[in-house]
């Protein structure tokens, strides 16, 4: 089959590469002329475990092919997929520029019918919306052509996208008509063959199930942030109450651990825009608020116990900071919790010196050449004359550091961890002062 993508980013990328494996053509759409030049020489602009094995396999088999040549995207597939970016507005709303500006661009070019499949993550109503702006485009062109607009919402998760995407738990789809549903069932079924994995529905319903799914993720991570907050003034231990909810199959272990609060492309944002959603229908949404709340908060907490442990007092502190990308296996910074870590702590005056497996060239990018930013070849040479680690990303790497070396090489041993991957007992024994999330014996 025949299949355009809009959009090169995590999403478009991923996706392309998988309907490509798995034997379609597949042309790869995007406005970006340096990442689309990147790609054609097999260069992948983004960190994602095995992606570029199969971008570089599918391109070389031809079956894989990328264009800043919106026209040619859209004659191209039969199937034009939107996975264009939805970056907050200002209010928090989700932005549809991008969205519908592809919307535009297919009713600008399209001689044929096309199912128009949004991936993007938008709120309950754009379907409609791009369906008018198609609509009306083609009404100026003064055209009657038909086509379908389907909903489906992406599940992938970074670090572990193409495992995501080719073992989907669920593919959702939101369609108005049973044969655009019978196309789809068909496209997806190379990646439904063990178990049924196609959830079909209406639009708005298709619309509204990815950002409640963001929505009851960030909600279990504020949930838990908020007990471990509570812990740390009661005199009790998260991990044990971690451990004791968890075994409660109706709770269960995912998505219960404290840290600095979620970070990335698709939580903050999402959440965000499903309570603006709602605002903009008249419902008060308290509890997306709330998630909201406590997660900006969150961020914030690891600072003040640097802040307090110091006295009050950091600047000209340098402090070894491992981990900048939001998760663990992505290059990924968007809204990362260590932006906003990094950005206190040089309000206050210090300085930084990072480490982060992949995310140091997106670092450099976002913040270019600074005096108050280094960056370490590896987490030892971080932790060379700092005044303290402060751990934001729980990459495996920082699991079992050298602690000897840690003690030794800083110049006060005191470790913050914000995702407390470090045991209490043993920091204390090794005689570092430790402080973690929610956990004794300093918080
Ligand atoms: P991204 O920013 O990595 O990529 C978006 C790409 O779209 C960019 O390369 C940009 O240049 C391109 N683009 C913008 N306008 C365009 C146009 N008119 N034509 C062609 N290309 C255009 O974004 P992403 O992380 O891949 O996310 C895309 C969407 O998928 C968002 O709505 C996001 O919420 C959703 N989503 C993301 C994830 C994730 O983990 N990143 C998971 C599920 C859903």
């Amino acid at each position: 089959m025949k299949i355009t993508i809009f959009g090169s980013g995590y999403v478009g990328l991923v996706t392309g590469a998988c309907f490509a494996e798995v034997g379609n053509d597949v042309l790869c759409v995007d406005i970006d002329h340096q990442k689309i030049q990147r790609l054609e020489q097999g260069e992948i602009p983004i960190y994602e475990p095995g992606l570029e094995a199969l971008v570089v396999e599918n391109t070389s088999k031809g079956r894989l092919k990328f264009t800043t040549d919106i026209k040619k995207g859209v004659d191209f597939g039969l199937y034009q997929f939107i996975a264009v970016g939805t970056p907050p507005d200002e209010d928090g709303s989700a932005d549809l520029r991008h969205v519908l500006s592809v919307a535009e661009s297919i009713g600008t070019y399209m001689e044929e019918y096309r199912i128009i499949i949004n991936k993007s993550t938008v709120p309950v109503g754009t379907a409609d919306l791009v369906k008018e702006k198609v609509t009306s485009v083609l009404k100026e062109r003064n055209v009657i052509m038909d086509f379908d607009v389907v909903s489906n919402p992406e599940f992938l998760k970074e670090g572990d996208a193409v495992n995501d995407f080719m073992k989907p738990e669920r593919i959702v789809i939101g369609v108005d008509n049973p044969r655009t549903k019978e196309l789809l069932r068909f496209l997806y079924s190379p990646f439904n063959r063990s178990h049924e994995r196609f959830i079909a529905m209406d639009i708005r319903s298709a619309e509204l199930t990815k950002y409640a799914a963001n929505s009851m993720l960030a909600t279990k991570i504020s949930f838990m942030n908020e007990i471990a907050n509570i812990a740390e003034r009661v005199g009790a231990d998260i991990e044990s109450v971690r451990k004791g909810i968890g075994s409660d199959s109706r709770i269960g272990f995912s998505f219960i651990y404290p840290g600095v609060g979620y970070g990335g492309s698709c939580f903050p944002k999402d959440v965000q825009a499903l309570e603006r959603t709602s605002r903009k229908f008249g419902y008060d949404a308290r509890i997306l608020q709330a998630v909201e709340a406590v997660n900006n908060d969150q961020k914030g907490t690891i600072v003040k116990k640097i802040i307090d442990h110091f006295n009050g007092d950091i600047k000209g502190k340098v402090f070894a900071v491992w981990g900048l990308a939001f998760k663990p296996n992505t290059d990924d910074m968007r809204e990362a919790p260590s932006r906003t870590v990094i950005e206190a702590l040089w309000k206050e005056g210090a300085t930084v010196k990072a480490y982060d497996p992949v995310a140091m060239e997106e670092a450099a990018r976002i913040y270019g050449e600074r005096d108050d930013l280094k960056y370490a070849a590896n987490p030892e040479e971080a932790i060379i004359g700092a005044d303290a680690l402060v751990v934001l990303t729980e990459w495996l790497v920082f699991r079992s550091p050298d602690f000897e070396m840690i003690k030794r090489e800083l110049r006060q041993p005191v470790v913050f961890d914000g995702r407390n991957i470090y045991s209490p007992e043993y920091m204390e024994q090794a005689g570092f002062v430790y402080y973690s999330v929610g956990r004794r014996p300093r918080g």
